[in-house]
């Protein structure tokens, strides 16, 4: 395909990847790696949060140790090919069990690789995997766009009725507040003009209460490109000053 539109969607919605892994020391490995490329990133360390994790946050790709508690890595991705939401989320299956490699293609893995392996192979893996599903992410995500500002309405609403409800309380007890410190870390982005990476400015935590925040996160471009605004909650880069 031609590869203009694929990198246009990845700069302005970069891609989600769920990293599954018992071990914090090598989710956090990868999530670095990963981050460098600006994906962003979401971690588990069971089969059962994964899965949760899959269905509900419609990754772009999962990369999975085999060994994990509860359900396994090879449960994990039986049940991800099974359920028709994830059914064709790319799976990279990263395991320390040389006899399991062969077992994990069969349950429907994209690729495998055995471990001990570079970070650096786990991230040509995903890119490759990546590349792979751009045409199908990019539907997948047209569709989504389509179908996300009905849902933003009626948050708008919902919020609305608490707001009249707890405005007294939330006034006292829910702080909004700009910080260089936000509780999720801003993903790396580049420029959707110039492509050179955007530099953080800070970030504006709030929401309409305690249980529902929300965080944007402020940059801009060396370049003069201007100043843009990341929405966690929609992953949605847009430009608002020049
Ligand atoms: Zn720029």
């Amino acid at each position: 395909m031609d590869p203009t539109p694929l990198l246009a969607a990845w700069t302005t919605h970069p891609p989600l990847a769920l990293i599954v892994d018992r071990d914090p020391d090598t989710r956090k490995l990868y999530a670095e790696y990963l981050k460098l490329s600006a994906c962003t990133v979401e971690e588990a360390d069971d089969g059962r949060e994964a899965l949760a994790k899959a269905i509900a946050r419609q990754p772009d790709v999962i990369i999975t140790e085999t060994r994990l508690p509860g359900i396994n890595g090879i449960e994990l991705c039986e049940l991800l090919r099974r359920d028709t939401t994830t059914r064709n989320i790319p799976i990279l299956c990263v395991t320390g069990d040389a006899l399991q490699a062969g077992r994990v293609q069969t349950v429907g893995a994209d690729a495998v690789l055995v471990k001990p392996c570079l970070p650096e192979s786990v991230l040509a893996e995903i890119h490759r995997l990546l590349d792979e599903s751009g045409e199908l992410r990019l539907r997948a995500r047209t569709l989504r766009d389509t179908v996300s500002p009905q849902l933003e309405r009626a948050d708008t609403v919902r919020a609305r009725a608490r707001r009249i409800i707890h405005r007294t309380v939330l006034s006292r007890s829910y702080e909004r507040v700009e910080t260089t410190e936000p509780p999720v870390t801003p993903p790396s982005l580049v420029c959707p003009n110039c492509d050179h990476v955007l530099r953080y400015l800070r970030s504006h935590v709030g929401g309409v209460s305690v249980r529902h925040p929300e965080q944007w996160d402020y940059f801009d471009c060396g370049d003069g490109c201007g100043t843009f605004q990341y929405r966690q909650r929609t992953r949605r880069l847009r430009k608002i000053s020049t």
